[in-house]
């Protein structure tokens, strides 16, 4: 670690231990740059970078990683959740911006209390906005796309502003470009009832009872050939297998969680032992800092 220093825009900039700011509670440390605005997101961006989320969904190496790697603060972790009046009709609303940098949990909860729509199918998953929409994270019950009216994008080459229609999105993509940084989004919400609202949320959460509470970057591999990779995981016998501070959980197979002590490398040791004694081609579902070929 680093005393923190200001950048030429005022940016924070620190010397830190990813670990803190992922789910799975692993990962060595960076140059961590804390924006606040576009001037200062800009200016982060002047040399190689990685954008981190709510890093649910990430095994960052024990070493770290050599590029810096943004935080969205400030004003781009704040929501204005206001109608716009111009935009806004008597069964839907459009909200001003919401920082990418916002918790997405916080987000649903919020919009449930105000009786609004269309968001309610990604509860439970522990994203910040702007990863959620890079991902197009979401259930069987909906996805981010269901809520969004626009997206702002910041490149090296500048910002913009973009509809869901101009972009190429499907089933967990959103078709921006890795790198491209999504800063703000603007929602679009269906004027329902706080108890309607509810009664959905809790239906998708029926889903995640048998999911484990510990640590987690969430499922470790896709569906190979759209049979459960959790039933093969399983079936081979690897629940509640152990490598240092890691295991597969004994509630769901999928899943691979942090004890206590965990490193990145016991992580990567339980995804081999995976993927020999499965037999079938696995590919994962999280992103690995540094990637590995
Ligand atoms: C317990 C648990 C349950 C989960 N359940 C689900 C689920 O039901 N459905 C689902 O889809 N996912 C689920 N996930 C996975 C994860 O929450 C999603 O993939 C989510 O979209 C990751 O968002 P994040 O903000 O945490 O991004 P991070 O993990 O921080 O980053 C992931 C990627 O997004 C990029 N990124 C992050 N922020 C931005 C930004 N502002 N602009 C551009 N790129 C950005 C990063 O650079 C990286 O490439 C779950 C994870 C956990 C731990």
């Amino acid at each position: 670690m680093s005393a923190a220093t200001l950048s030429r825009n005022g940016a924070r900039v620190e010397r830190q231990p990813l670990a803190r700011y992922t789910t799975l509670g692993v990962g060595g440390p960076a140059e961590v740059w804390f924006v606040a605005d576009h001037a200062q997101l800009a200016e982060a961006m002047e040399t190689p970078y990685r954008i981190l989320g709510g890093g649910s969904n990430l095994v960052i190496a024990d070493e770290g990683v050599s590029e810096r790697v943004i935080r969205l603060t400030g004003p781009l972790a704040e929501r204005d959740l206001e109608p716009d009046p111009a935009l806004s009709t008597s069964e839907e609303i459009v909200t001003g911006w919401v920082g990418g940098g916002v918790p997405l949990p916080g987000l649903v909860r919020t919009l449930q209390k105000l009786g609004l729509s269309n968001l309610e199918g990604t509860v439970g998953i522990p994203a910040q906005v702007g990863g959620a929409v890079w991902m197009n994270a979401g259930t069987r019950y909906g996805e981010m796309f269901d809520g969004l009216h626009a997206i702002e994008i910041v490149t090296p080459e500048g910002v913009r502003q973009v509809s869901p229609t101009d972009l190429n999105w499907g089933y967990r993509n959103s078709g921006i470009p890795r790198g491209h940084v999504v800063s703000r989004v603007r929602l679009k919400l269906r004027r329902s009832t706080p108890e309607a609202v509810l009664a959905k949320m809790d239906f998708a959460d029926q889903a995640r009872k048998g999911q484990p509470k510990m640590k987690t970057p969430g499922c470790a591999f896709k569906n190979p050939g759209g049979v459960s990779a959790g039933k093969l995981i399983d079936e081979a016998g690897l629940k509640g297998t152990r490598i240092g501070g890691a295991m597969i959980a004994p509630e769901h197979a999928n899943f691979i969680v942090n004890l206590g002590g965990a490193t990145a490398t016991d992580v990567h040791g339980l995804l081999t032992v995976i993927r020999q004694r499965v037999g079938v081609p696995m590919e994962l579902e999280y992103e690995l800092w540094p990637e590995q070929p």
